[in-house]
C-alpha cells in the first residue's frame, strides 16, 4: 500500500461522512427485504422472524428446490436460484432494501473437512451479490461469516481462549471454509470503504435449533448427539459413538438468539464494514453435551470414541466483551434450555420421518 496514503484517508473520510449517529433504523415495513439461503436454517428462521416482525415484502432465495425448504413462510416470495451465477444475483437483488446473504456451502466438522473445495467455491455467492446489491441501491448488506475465520493456532487448546475480534489477524483461518469467508469479509469492509455501501458482518458461533440440519452429513454437533440419543433409544442399542476424545469444547448459540443478533448488528451504525462476534459464551465440552442430551432423552449411553473423525479445533469459545459495549447486548439463551427445545423437535422429526410424514415447516 506505499503511496496510497492519500487514497485510504480519502475512503476513510468518505466512510465516516456516511455513518450516522450510533444507531439507526428508519423503519420501511414495505421495504424488500432479501434474505439468501433461505432454504436453510439459519436464513428460514429470519425470514420468519422479519414477517413476525410486521415486514410485508420479503424475498426468500435458496438454490435448493422449493420443496426441499426446512421452512417457507406464507406470504413470503420464495425463489429458487443458483446464487453462484451472477445473473441471478441481479435479478434477485432488484429493489431490495436491505440484503441478508445467509447462503453457503457449509455443515459440520464432518462436510467443512471433506468438501473445502465446495466451501471455498461460496466466495461466488458473496462476491456476485455484493456487486448486485450495490447496482441495486440497497441500503444495508448483511453477511454471515464464521468463527472458522479465526486463526487455528489460538485453538489448540480445550481450555480455549475466547476469541475476541482482532484475533482473525494475523490470519490462519479453518482451511477451505474459514479462509472463504475472511475473504468475504475483506470484500464486504472494501464495498463500504470504497463504494460507500453499508455492510455488516457477524461471526458466528455454533448455531442450533428447531428447524436446522439434523441428518444427512451437514448437521452440526447438538444436533448430531440428540439425533444419535433418539436412534440408540428407538432403536434398543445403548450406545453413542462420539468424533474425538469427547473433550473438544465449544460454544453454541441458540437460533432465537442469532436471528435477533443478525437485526440488532445490522442496524448499528457503528458496526457498519466492522466483523463482530455473535455468539454465546457459554463453554462446554462434547462429553457434557452427550451427557445433557441423555439426561433430557433419560438415557444412560455406551460411549465410544471414534479418534479418527473429524474433530476441529481443540477449543473454541467467544469473547463477548464488544458486542456488549456496543449493543448492550450478548445471545443468552441457557445450554440446556435451547438443546432441550431442538431435542424435542428432532424426536419429533425423527417419529414424522419414520412414519412417512412430511417434515417442512410450511405454515404459520
Ligand atoms: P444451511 O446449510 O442450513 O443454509 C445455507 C443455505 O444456503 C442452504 O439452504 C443452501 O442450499 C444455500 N445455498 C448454498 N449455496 C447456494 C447458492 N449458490 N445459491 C443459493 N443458495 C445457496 O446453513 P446455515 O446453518 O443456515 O448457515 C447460514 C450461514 O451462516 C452460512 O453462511 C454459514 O456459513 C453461516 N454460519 C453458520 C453457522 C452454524 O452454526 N449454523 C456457524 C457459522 C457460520
Amino acid at each position: 500500500m506505499a503511496g496510497d496514503g492519500g487514497k485510504q484517508e480519502a475512503r476513510k473520510d468518505m466512510a465516516t461522512k456516511k455513518q450516522g449517529g450510533s444507531s439507526s433504523r428508519t423503519i420501511r415495513k414495505d421495504g424488500l427485504i432479501v434474505v439468501t439461503g433461505a432454504g436453510g436454517f439459519i436464513g428460514g428462521a429470519l425470514v420468519r422472524y422479519f414477517w413476525d416482525k410486521g415486514f410485508t415484502r420479503i424475498r426468500a432465495v435458496d438454490k435448493k428446490p422449493l420443496y426441499d425448504w426446512y421452512q417457507r413462510t406464507p406470504g413470503v416470495e420464495c425463489v429458487s436460484a443458483d446464487l453462484s451465477e451472477r445473473e441471478n444475483c441481479t435479478r434477485v437483488c432488484q429493489d431490495a432494501w436491505e440484503i441478508y446473504n445467509l447462503a453457503a456451502d457449509m455443515g459440520g466438522m464432518g462436510f467443512i473437512e471433506r468438501f473445502r473445495v465446495e466451501c471455498l467455491r461460496s466466495v461466488l455467492v458473496n462476491t456476485h451479490m455484493t456487486e448486485a446489491a450495490w447496482r441495486a441501491g440497497a441500503e444495508r448488506y448483511f453477511f454471515s461469516s464464521s468463527a472458522c475465520a479465526y486463526n487455528t493456532e489460538l485453538q489448540k487448546d480445550p481450555k480455549a481462549i475466547a476469541l475476541k475480534e482482532s484475533d482473525a489477524y494475523p490470519a490462519m483461518a479453518e482451511r477451505g471454509y474459514g479462509w472463504e469467508k475472511l475473504f468475504s469479509e475483506m470484500v464486504c469492509q472494501e464495498y463500504w470503504a470504497e463504494r460507500g455501501m453499508k455492510t455488516y458482518i457477524a461471526r458466528f458461533h455454533n448455531v442450533y435449533g428447531p428447524w436446522g440440519t439434523w441428518d444427512g452429513g451437514r448437521e452440526k454437533a447438538p444436533a448430531a448427539i440428540c439425533r444419535k440419543v433418539i436412534e440408540a433409544k428407538e432403536t434398543g442399542k445403548l450406545a453413542i459413538e462420539i468424533w474425538g476424545t469427547g473433550e473438544q469444547t465449544r460454544s453454541f448459540m441458540f437460533i432465537e438468539d442469532c436471528v435477533k443478533g443478525i437485526d440488532m448488528i445490522t442496524h448499528c451504525e457503528e458496526l457498519t464494514a466492522v466483523p463482530i462476534n455473535l455468539g454465546s459464551s457459554e463453554l462446554l465440552s462434547i462429553n457434557a453435551l452427550v451427557s445433557l442430551a441423555e439426561e433430557i432423552g433419560g438415557v444412560r449411553l455406551k460411549r465410544r470414541y471414534d479418534l479418527g473423525a473429524p474433530q476441529g479445533v481443540a477449543g473454541r469459545n467467544s469473547d463477548n466483551t464488544f458486542i456488549k459495549k456496543v449493543l448492550g447486548w450478548e445471545p443468552s439463551t441457557p445450554f440446556r434450555a435451547g438443546l432441550t427445545k431442538t431435542y424435542r423437535w428432532i424426536e419429533q422429526q425423527y417419529k414424522d420421518r419414520r412414519a412417512g410424514r412430511r417434515t417442512v415447516r410450511d405454515t404459520v
